[in-house]
This record gives C-alpha cells, structure tokens and sequence, in this order.
C-alpha cells in the first residue's frame, strides 16, 4: 500500500484546504520553525487512528481543530483525507476489491470522530486495523517522531517488544486476536 495524497481542512494550523501528494520512495518535509512540518505528520497519524491527544500535541482531541489566528475565526471541523494506491492488493480483504482506498476523518467540535474508508461510514478499528497489518499505523515506526530513537534505546524489554512488533508487521493480528476473544 502507498499513500497517494493527503488532503487537509481545518486541521491545525491548516485552515484552508490543502493537498499534499506524495510520491514513491522517501518524502521529507522542510520549511522554516512553526510551518507546520510536525502538524503534517501528525494529520498523517492521525487519520490512520491515533486516539492520543497527547500524541498530536493537544490537551484534548478537540485541539486538532484549527484554534483561530488574529485575522482568521476558529473552525468547528477538521477533515483530514488519505488516498492509498491499492493496485498490489495488499488491504484487509474486506476493502481489497478497491484499487484506491481512501479513509477520512473528520472531528466536529464537542462531537468527536468519525471515520469513512471509501465513503463507507466505519469504525475507528476497522481504519486502525486497515493500516496494522501494512505496519504503517499511527505508532508505526515508519514514522519517525523527535526524540523517538532515543525513546528505542532507554525502553524497557517489553516496551521496545511493541515498537519491534509494529515494525514486523504483527501488531494487526495481536489487535484481530483481542477483537476475536471479545465477541
Ligand atoms: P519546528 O521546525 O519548530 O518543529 P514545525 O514546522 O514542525 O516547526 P508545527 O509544530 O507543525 O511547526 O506548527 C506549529 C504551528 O501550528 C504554530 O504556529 C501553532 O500555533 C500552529 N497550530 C497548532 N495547533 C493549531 C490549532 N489548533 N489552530 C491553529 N494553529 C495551530
Ligand atoms: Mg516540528
């Protein structure tokens, strides 16, 4: 699976709608402090599912929205869009008939989440699941944040074990497994 393009509104400091593609290979992202680097991976997280405030830098999920700037009223959604090139046939085969996936979240103020993956209304674990087994969840390690190298070395066993495991590729099925034993 690989990411096609990104689209965001309202998200963070991006107010406006604004797309990125992104093309094969490694991608970097440059420009000047306050940009909006580090806002952009964390869309990238969180679309996929991320489900900590803590991770995109806000107290509460609510703050992904954009707050307001002195000339610029705040916003009362975000929508962040992710398009993936599915042509190797690699998703979960409830989505695999697609040859481009997209999944979309979008966060209304006071009201929380909801997710679609081609249009289709879906759960955030069915959007987690979808990117657990590519191993590019929103804790993939494919995603390298600041600091998060030395957070690999000082780990204790059982910590670095999880970011070894989503490297591997493996963390979907430990998350299918515990869905399995709860129904
Ligand atoms: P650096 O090079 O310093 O790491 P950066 O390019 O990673 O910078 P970001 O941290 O992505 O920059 O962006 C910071 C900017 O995003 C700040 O100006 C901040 O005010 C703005 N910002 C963050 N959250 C929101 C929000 N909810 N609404 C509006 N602006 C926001
Ligand atoms: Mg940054």
């Amino acid at each position: 699976m690989h990411f096609q393009r990104l689209r965001l509104a309202g998200f963070k400091s991006f107010v406006d709608p604004t797309e990125f593609r992104i093309e094969p290979g490694l991608t970097g992202i440059v420009g000047p402090n306050g940009c909006g680097k580090s806002n952009l991976l964390e869309a990238l997280r969180w679309v996929m599912g991320a489900n900590s405030a803590k991770a995109m830098r806000a107290g509460g999920m609510d703050d992904v929205i954009f707050a307001g700037a002195s000339n610029r009223p705040s916003r009362n959604h975000a929508e962040v869009s992710l398009t993936i090139d599915n042509s190797a046939r690699r998703a979960p085969p409830a989505f695999n008939d697609h040859p481009v996936i997209e999944v979309v979240r979008r966060i209304d103020r006071g009201a929380g989440s909801t997710y679609r993956i081609n249009g289709r209304e879906v759960r955030a674990k069915d959007v987690q699941l979808l990117f657990a087994d590519a191993s590019t969840g929103a804790s993939s390690p494919a995603l390298v944040r600041q600091g998060q190298i030395s957070e690999l070395i000082a780990a204790k066993p059982q910590n670095r074990r999880l970011i070894l495991e989503e490297a591997a590729g493996v963390s979907g099925l430990h998350s299918r497994r515990h869905e399995a034993e709860l129904r």
